[in-house]
């Protein structure tokens, strides 16, 4: 047998006790103690790593709740019974969670109503079709159709019709705003789910313009503006585009009749108060 044979095991056996002492004694040393606070909070937190709480993800959301640098009804998915069990953890109470939104589509122009300068063959992204020439619709404002809020959506609460436009299933809908961020053309937008009539354009240009390139489109007419429509301003103009400022009116709905171009849209039909139903 070589004679440094049991020499060097005896050196390696000890060397490698040495490290191991000294790796337990620095775990144990600089060991980060996490409050059981977190934890609990991020059990009970729906995992969607969405954002719509404004924190990076549920881990960031779940210590600024415990530390008490954020309220814990900012969990869009979580809704009312997480705002409930996050209180029961830091043994408070009275918070109530935000009013619930929803997101919607801001526009109709699909493959039937909008006129497409080019076709676009590119990547299966909007907004690698925005990057080319301003994108294939004719409208710089409108839908590009290619889906990526529906594939950015984690909840599955999206999809694309027919006519090449997302839809948003609303019952699956936790307002989480990923389909808002993703869309480069901002025609994703979370409203409150007591809001019934929106206003299905973004376009920012006016008559001939928008005419010219959309069935659907708002030509900033100024017609759900008028006080015979709108006497309440309910509705007001911001350069050319009416703007929605009171939520729930009922003038709204007569907005929705008098408008030449159709671009109001109507979320539930069943809540559309008789008198004014077409
Ligand atoms: S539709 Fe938009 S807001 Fe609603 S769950 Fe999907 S990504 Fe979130
Ligand atoms: S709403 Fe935006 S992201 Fe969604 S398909 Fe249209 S352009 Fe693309």
């Amino acid at each position: 047998m070589d004679p440094l044979f049991l020499p060097s095991i005896v050196a390696l056996g000890g060397l490698g006790l040495f490290f191991g002492a000294s790796l337990a004694f620095a775990a144990k040393k600089f060991a980060v103690q996490i409050d059981p606070k977190v934890e609990h909070i991020l059990d009970i937190l729906p995992s969607a790593n969405c954002g719509a709480c404004g924190q990076p993800g549920c881990s960031a959301y779940a210590e600024a709740v415990a530390a008490g640098t954020v309220p814990p009804n900012k969990c869009a998915p979580g809704g009312q019974k997480v705002v409930e069990q996050i209180s029961e953890i830091l043994g408070i109470s009275g918070i109530d969670a935000e009013e619930s939104r929803v997101a919607v589509v801001q526009c109709q122009g699909g493959k039937a109503e909008a006129v497409e300068k080019f076709i676009y063959e590119g990547v299966e992204d909007c907004r690698a079709a925005e990057l080319i020439g301003g994108g294939h619709k004719a409208c710089q404002y409108g839908c590009l159709g290619l889906g990526s809020c529906v594939k950015a959506c984690p909840f599955d609460a999206m999809y694309m019709n027919e006519n090449g436009l997302p839809v948003v299933i609303e019952d699956k809908c936790t307002a989480c705003g990923i389909c808002v961020s993703t869309c480069p053309r901002g025609i994703m937008k979370l409203i409150p789910r007591s809001q019934n009539v929106f206003l299905g354009c973004v376009s920012q240009d006016k008559l001939k313009a928008v005419k010219s390139v959309c069935k659907v489109g708002c030509f900033a007419c100024k017609i759900c503006t008028t006080p015979k429509v709108t006497p309440s301003q309910a509705i007001i103009m911001d350069e050319n585009l009416p703007v929605i400022k009171d939520l729930k009116s009922e003038e709204l709905y007569a907005a929705v009749d008098k408008c030449p171009s159709k671009s109001y849209v109507i979320r539930d039909k069943s809540k559309v108060p008789v008198k004014s139903e077409q």
